[in-house]
């Protein structure tokens, strides 16, 4: 460890970090609508001293640190936004906003960062460089706040970016490394075919809209199987398909919706244009008509190999080898992706899941839960990996 841990004392934090994330939990917003949570923590921050708290968008927060010394700049990143998923748990600090709940445990990551934050506030004489604090709104929604906040110009000057995320399905006393490509990038595509409906016993008379889609969606998984490298990794999955009215009556049109992901940004443009070619031909050859809304979303995370290296030996150091947990990728996506276009960053997790308490059920799920001694391991591996990144 650097020399200077020994003045780094994360104890004193922990429990008001315990106290802040169940406050977010009890209140939380959905994605662009953080208007308490970004205000709390605006606070919170302004309350620490030494920082200089600002509002890169409406419902996000940013806090600089800068220390005595010049040197290089480190981002973290926490998000803070909820979903619309009513809460079951049997908390006493249950959510209060009906309908909405803190199940991603964005909340923690929020929490943790606060306490990172406080701890390191205290220590801007012995900081070389600068530490910037992302307090991000909107992850879960696209397009995503990441984007929203590099655009305000959050990432200007920043060296290396971090970011972690709390996971159930991992035990606590783990944290969870991958190297390189580590979460997929994701698209969105919303997909009309359009038929001819009629008597469902003159099929005729009629373009089925059914049967075209159906030739559609088994060519559409071609497209995986033949066009694309077997050595990458792409996934399609359509996860609505909706037609028809009744038995006996020809379905005039089918919507389509799914998703596309990838780890290669190549795919980002060649997938489009084979989904587009497959779909133009099989609605031609019957007669049909077609209307493709293809979205472009968030880009894969990548990890920066010298970065992650760091977070990796500021576990080891403070935990142990066994602590480290090496997972393979994941076809989920991250925004923390946004941080990354010209910046070198690196993202982790962090066990929160301990089947002994209970704490089982997956992300985004009404009886989400984390063990809050998880808390602990993001506000020490952060303020400890501040001064492995700038000295
Ligand atoms: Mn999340």
């Amino acid at each position: 460890m650097a020399k200077l841990t020994s003045k780094i004392e994360v104890e004193s934090v922990l429990k008001e970090v315990t106290q802040w994330r169940r406050h977010l939990h009890q209140h939380p917003e959905l994605s662009f609508q953080e208007v308490n949570t970004s205000q709390f923590v605006y606070d919170k921050l302004q309350s620490f001293g030494n920082l200089e708290v600002t509002r890169p968008t409406k419902t996000s927060v940013m806090a600089r640190l800068v220390g005595d010394q010049p040197g290089k700049t480190l981002a973290i990143r926490a998000d803070m936004d909820a979903l619309p998923i009513e809460e079951e748990t049997t908390h006493e600090f249950k959510s209060k906003n009906p309908g909405v709940m803190h199940a991603c445990g964005h909340d923690g990551h929020t929490a943790m960062l606060l306490g990172a934050a406080k701890v390191l506030s205290g220590l801007k004489d012995e900081i070389v460089g600068e530490v910037r604090f992302l307090f991000q709104h909107a992850e879960e929604h696209f397009p995503g706040g990441a984007v929203e906040m590099v655009e305000a110009g959050v990432i200007e000057g920043v060296d290396f970016v971090i970011g972690a995320h709390l996971m159930s399905d991992l035990e606590i006393g783990k944290v969870g490394i991958v190297p390189g490509p580590m979460m997929a990038s994701t698209d969105g595509f919303w997909l009309t075919i359009q038929g001819k409906g009629g008597h469902g016993g003159m099929p005729h008379q009629t373009v089925d809209s059914i049967v075209v889609a159906s030739q559609v969606v088994s060519n559409l998984q071609q497209i995986i199987s033949r066009n694309t490298d077997p050595l990458d990794t792409v996934v399609l999955t359509i996860g609505k398909f909706v037609g028809g009215e009744a038995g006996n009556v020809i379905a005039n049109a089918v919507k389509i919706d799914g998703t596309v992901r990838s780890f290669d940004p190549k795919y980002k443009k060649t997938m489009p244009e084979l989904m587009e070619r497959v779909i133009k031909g099989i609605t031609d050859a019957h007669g049909a008509t077609y209307e493709l809304d293809y979205v472009k979303g968030y880009d894969p995370v990548i990890n920066d190999e010298t970065v992650l290296q760091v977070i990796e030996d500021t576990v080891r150091e403070l935990y142990g080898e066994t602590t480290l947990d090496y997972q393979r990728p994941k076809m989920g996506a991250e925004d923390f992706s946004g941080y990354l276009k010209d910046t070198p960053g690196a993202f982790f997790t962090i066990g929160a899941g301990n089947e002994a308490k209970g704490i089982i059920h997956p992300h985004h799920h009404p009886h989400f839960d984390i063990d809050e001694d998880a808390l602990k391991y993001g506000v020490n591996i952060f303020v400890h990996a501040v001064f492995k990144y700038l000295t």
